[in-house]
């Protein structure tokens, strides 16, 4: 495991990480400083832009056409193209691509992310 990165923000010291789950206690050994949170983790400091990739698909059902349509904003025919063609549906924050992963998933819509996708 490497050294935590979390920089305290007072004196720039840097913060203990505590876990008491599910939250995450950062305490500065200098100043005392304390953050909670009970959603912070490396996920969300994560600052890479992934690439959502769509596989192209031959059989592409109403539901799925759906569901990227919802989710790019795009509409129905643009939608159903990508779905088809496959390509870059959106680039996002680690922390965004997983709600995202989760909606693709149950639609069974195939999709690669790049860069690799560590969560
Ligand atoms: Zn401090």
């Amino acid at each position: 495991m490497e050294e935590n990165k979390y920089i305290c923000p007072k004196c720039g010291e840097a913060m203990k990480a505590v876990y008491e789950k599910p939250a995450l206690n950062l305490v500065c050994p200098k100043c005392g400083c304390n953050i909670a949170t009970t959603k912070w983790d490396d996920i969300d400091l994560d600052d890479t832009d992934y690439g959502i990739i769509l596989k192209s698909s031959q059989s592409v059902t109403i539901e799925q056409i759906k569901c990227i349509s919802i989710m790019s904003g795009q509409n129905f025919i643009t939608s159903k193209k990508l779905l088809e063609n496959g390509g870059l549906l959106f680039k996002l924050k680690a922390i965004d691509i997983k709600s995202k992963c989760i909606q693709l998933d149950k639609n069974h819509i195939s999709y690669s992310i790049s860069p690799d996708f560590p969560y």
